[in-house]
């Protein structure tokens, strides 16, 4: 069992602000996201975009702003689950929260902080009746170890950044990697899209374009692939190792909904002077949390974050008398 002060749940920007407000408060924080990264929306959507509304940063890519978030949380050492949806919650018999993920791990904490943003990023996966046969077993829906794809071929389906991003990096090292689209252009960075074409022409990738896959065909594992032309309706067979749809993911709330927290629509409902929800000890921040005039932005989830550290601090340590003080006076206090 993982045991901290603070479980947060989503590494989003949110999320990741917490970890920095709690540790500089003294508090531990673990932290869960269904992802296999850090970053929620702006690693996932758009890493490569710059942002112009971060104070103190005129123009900031979201890729760079949550490398510096974690850079500003190591201090506080926080253990990441990664790759982990949380999935239950109950009290511990020492009143406590037990939180558990869908793959098993459990973590145990004083106070848990739900900083989801829009829910879970699930993958949208392609209409194929046999798709659920070969999971794991040859078709994936998230890049998350590069390295299982060394001296693999590989056949990637998709025409967005994701798609294209993915094709790139693993033909470095991948026997071969085919990128199937259904469509004649890319919807990918012309960057991409040129680099991509490059690889095709030194004989690292194949690009094949109108075109899906339609079957896909093996014994225990995934050994072939059926891809099929809209163009021509010619069909052909493809020996692969690994099919990886990237069709980008949508978000689900999933499980939290089920928790007993006071809702409007998908969003909690929370206490905006403390950012508490309707159970003691359960906080949500950012986009998941709302209250009147509550604004969607990434700043509110950093004011939010600071917010809940501090009432979260009073709720762990009733006794103690807590004050703040600025970082200016008290410095940075790395956890052991
Ligand atoms: C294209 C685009 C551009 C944007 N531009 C701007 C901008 O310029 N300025 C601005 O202020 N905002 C912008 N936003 C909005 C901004 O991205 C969000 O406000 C911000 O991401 C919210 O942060 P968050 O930490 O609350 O949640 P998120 O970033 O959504 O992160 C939540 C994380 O929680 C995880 N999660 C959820 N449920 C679970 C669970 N049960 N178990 C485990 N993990 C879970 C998810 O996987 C996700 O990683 C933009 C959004 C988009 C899509």
């Amino acid at each position: 069992m993982k045991e901290s002060d603070i479980l947060i749940i989503g590494a989003g920007p949110a999320g990741l602000f917490a970890i920095f407000q709690a540790g500089n408060i003294n508090l531990r924080c673990n932290v869960i996201d269904s992802l296999p990264q850090p970053g929620g929306q702006l690693a996932e959507i758009y890493p490569k975009k710059p942002i112009y509304d971060i104070p103190g940063f005129p123009e900031i890519k979201a890729g760079d702003l949550i490398k510096n978030l974690l850079k500003q949380s190591e201090p506080f050492k926080p253990q990441f689950i990664l790759g982990e949806r949380a999935e239950t919650l109950e009290k511990s018999d020492d009143n406590k929260w037990i939180v558990t993920t869908n793959k098993g791990t459990i973590l145990k904490a004083s106070v848990v902080v739900i900083a989801g943003g829009l829910g879970c990023f699930e993958p949208k996966k392609p209409d194929l009746a046999e798709l659920t046969i070969y999971e794991d077993k040859g078709v994936d829906y998230i890049v998350k170890n590069p390295e299982k794809y060394d001296n693999k071929n590989i056949v990637i389906a998709g025409g967005g950044d994701s798609a294209l991003d993915w094709a790139i990096e693993l033909s470095k090292n991948a026997k071969s990697v085919t990128l199937v689209h259904r469509r004649p252009v890319f919807r990918a960075s012309d960057a991409s899209v040129s680099r991509i074409f490059e690889i095709q022409d030194s004989g690292k990738a194949t690009v094949i374009l109108n075109s899906e896959v339609t079957k896909l065909i093996g014994i225990d594992k995934l050994e072939k692939l059926e891809i099929s032309n809209f163009e021509t309706n010619e069909k052909f067979l493809k020996t692969t190792d690994y099919f990886i749809p990237l069709f980008g993911l949508s978000p689900k709330l999933g499980p939290v909904k089920n928790w007993g927290l006071n809702f409007t629509k998908d969003l909690i409902l929370v206490n905006p002077e403390n950012m508490e929800t309707n159970i003691n000890g359960i906080y949500a921040i950012g986009d998941i949390s709302h209250y009147p005039s509550k604004l969607r932005l990434i700043i509110s989830g950093f004011y939010e974050a600071t917010k809940m550290a501090h009432s979260a601090y009073k709720y762990i340590f009733p006794e103690k008398n807590h004050t703040i003080k600025y970082s200016t006076i008290q410095g940075i206090k790395p956890l052991s």
